[in-house]
């Protein structure tokens, strides 16, 4: 028997496998009837019972359950206790009445020892009466000891087992929701892939957003945002099915993965059921939170490949959905996907580019209808990318808006633009000329942005009067209350403003007396109309009308043909720009164009120029 034990050491035995090892072989070796075993621990319900048979399992059970008898007093003292014949012993008076009527006749305990301390009783019982000899009582203890030497021995590793069950499931999971975390979200990723292969079946990627959650923490602070992210949690987990996996991502996203789904649809149904989860208020720290969420879904379909790419895409879709407004779901759009991705490289690219000195400014003349002069120029933002040639202006804008960088090229441009400016002056007999640099509205909401242009004009000594800044209708209109005070100050500099594409912004009229501006360049929309339409004429006129009558000077812009520049000259704007003139171009172009227009003026009779070189 001692050597079945030392087998189990090896092998990885359960405690309980153990003890009814133990019950079992005893009956087999020592002159008993049945066996029984009670692992116990101060003030707490007994472990683990196991007993050779049913009678066996209620002695136990009765001696437990009194808190009374030879098991129990083994337990406490650490000593056997051996009752030969219970008829004729009065020391467990509440169980040997009981254990006789049972049919029981003599009990025999002994303590599962270590060091000081006790594990509990080994129990054998007998229906005969008389005693165990001195050897049998030494077996049985042997026994005792040797299996409470390998019960502790199960022990530890059944607690190793729980420490390294607790510690995997906390580096799996998230500590402030409980739910599998991105580690556990991968690891189940992989097994979906391996289950898709076989199954041929959709696996769905829905990205779960908080719509404006950092509201909640900014206002309400983070331990209520907290309370809130368990309370969503606690409702998304509603949502899912048990094949099915919700992880939180970070902060306020949650992802959910969905295995066998029919199709397409079927996930559109589980991002519905999400919304539908969330319309209920919450109540958290005493407030009402009403919230929404924005779901991107990416479905891989039987024929795609199950990888980290869902999560990628999904997460795509989710500011698809979030550019949109947010409160919905979307399904990726792949094609939008593969655009912002293109967009992510050529950001970073602009701002190599700029930090690499590659940018560049290129000069449109403006010029005065009546007689054709040039009167000045606006300048234009150029980058010839490497592989994609020019990139258009707007996209860098929008770029560099989106990464901030637009604070630091909007003033580049204008400085760059006030000395190439102060050079077409230096020789200059005639007029002065005056230069146009477009602004941001995010150049307009920092309001530290006047006292920059002020340094550069000092930088540059620049007159401010010949400086005009354009600004783009709409983008002003719609942040005005935001950039009035940066605009009056701005106006204080002694600059004018330029309202840029008018006629974009169409609902723009009842604003136009409100703005601090001097200047209405008329978009090119208009004036490509102009020639064509008697409406378009008409709507022109009455533009015209109204900034004459606000005292505005009017630009028109993007002429193209000699019959849209007679068309804007005979409607009685002052000035106009556009290819009919002369196209954007370069420092050194732009140079030379004023130089002979110059020239021009100095010695011979012939009006303004035209197809001066480089074309940028
Ligand atoms: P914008 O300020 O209205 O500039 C005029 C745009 O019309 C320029 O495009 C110019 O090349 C183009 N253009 C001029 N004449 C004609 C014409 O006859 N026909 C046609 N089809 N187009 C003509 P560009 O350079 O691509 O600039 C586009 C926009 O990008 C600008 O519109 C402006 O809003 C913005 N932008 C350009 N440079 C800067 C800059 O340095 N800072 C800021 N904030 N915006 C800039
Ligand atoms: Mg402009
Ligand atoms: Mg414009």
């Amino acid at each position: 028997l001692l050597s079945e034990f030392a087998r189990t050491m090896i092998t990885d035995f359960p405690i309980v496998a153990i003890l009814e090892h133990l019950v079992k072989r005893i009956v087999d070796v020592l002159p008993i009837t049945s066996a029984g075993v009670t692992l116990l621990s101060a003030g707490s319900a007994p472990h683990y019972v196991a007993a050779s048979d049913e009678s066996a399992l209620r002695f136990e059970r009765v001696q437990t359950d009194l808190a009374h008898g030879p098991c129990l007093s083994s337990f406490m003292t650490g000593e056997a206790v051996a009752i030969p014949d219970l008829r004729d012993d009065d020391r467990f008076p509440l169980f040997a009445p009981l254990a006789v009527e049972a049919g029981l006749v003599a009990v025999f305990t002994f303590p599962l020892r270590h060091g000081s301390g006790c594990l509990g009783a080994l129990d054998l019982y007998r229906q005969t009466p008389g005693p165990l000899d001195p050897r049998e009582m030494t077996t049985a203890q042997t026994l005792a000891d040797v299996a409470a030497a390998y019960l502790l021995n199960a022990q530890s590793r059944e607690d190793a087992r729980v420490a390294a069950r607790q510690l995997y499931h906390t580096t799996l999971h998230d500590p402030l929701t409980g739910l599998p975390n991105r580690l556990l979200l991968a690891e189940r990723l992989e097994q979906a892939e391996r289950r898709a292969r076989r199954s041929r079946a959709c696996t769905a990627v829905l990205f779960v957003d908080i719509d404006e959650f950092k509201l909640v923490n900014d206002t309400h602070g983070h331990h209520a945002g907290d309370a809130l992210l368990i309370a969503v949690a606690h409702r998304l987990s509603s949502v899912v099915r048990s094949s099915d996996t919700l992880a939180r991502f970070s902060g306020d996203e949650f992802v959910f993965l969905c295995e066998d789904l029919r199709t397409v649809a079927d996930a559109e149904v589980v991002a519905r059921r999400i919304g539908r989860a969330l319309t209920e208020p919450f109540i958290v720290a005493g407030n009402d939170f009403l919230v929404s969420a924005s779901v991107g879904i990416a479905v891989a379909g039987p024929d795609d490949e199950v990888s980290d790419q869902l999560i990628v895409n999904a997460d795509l879709a989710m500011y698809q959905i979030k550019r949109k407004g947010g409160a919905g779901h979307q399904l990726i759009d792949l094609h939008e996907a593969q655009q912002s991705s293109a967009d992510v490289q050529l950001r970073a690219e602009l701002r190599m580019a700029f930090a690499n000195d590659e940018l560049e400014v290129a000069y449109q003349p403006i010029v005065r209808l009546i007689d054709r002069e040039p009167v000045g120029a606006e300048a234009l933002l150029r980058w010839t990318h490497p592989t994609r040639g020019q990139i258009p202006a707007i996209t860098m804008i929008r770029m560099a808006e989106q990464t901030g960088l637009i604070a630091d090229i909007g003033l580049w441009v204008l400085e760059r633009a006030c000395l190439a400016r102060a050079d077409w002056m230096t020789h200059r007999a005639r007029a002065s000329l005056e230069i146009a640099v477009n602004v941001s509205v995010r150049q307009l909401l920092d309001t530290s942005f006047p006292a920059q242009v002020q340094q550069v004009l000092g930088r540059t000594r620049m007159d401010p009067t010949a400086l005009v800044l354009e600004v783009t209708e709409s983008i002003l209109i719609e942040n005005y209350g935001r950039c009035a005070s940066v605009l009056d100050s701005l106006k204080l500099l002694g600059v004018r403003l330029a309202l840029d594409d008018f006629g974009t912004g169409y609902s723009s009229l009842s604003y136009l007396d409100r703005l601090p501006i001097d200047i209405l360049k008329i978009d090119r929309g208009f004036v490509s109309n102009i020639s064509a339409t008697a409406a378009s004429r008409m709507i022109a006129a009455s533009i015209r009308t109204l900034a004459h009558d606000l005292g505005l000077t009017v630009v028109a812009e993007g002429v193209e043909t000699e019959l849209q520049h007679d068309a804007v000259a005979s409607l009685g704007c002052e000035y106009a720009q556009g290819y009919f003139y002369a196209r954007p171009m370069s420092t050194g172009a732009i140079s030379a164009y004023f130089r002979k227009d110059d020239g021009a003026f100095a010695g011979a009779h012939h009006p303004a120029l035209q197809g001066v070189a480089t074309v940028c």
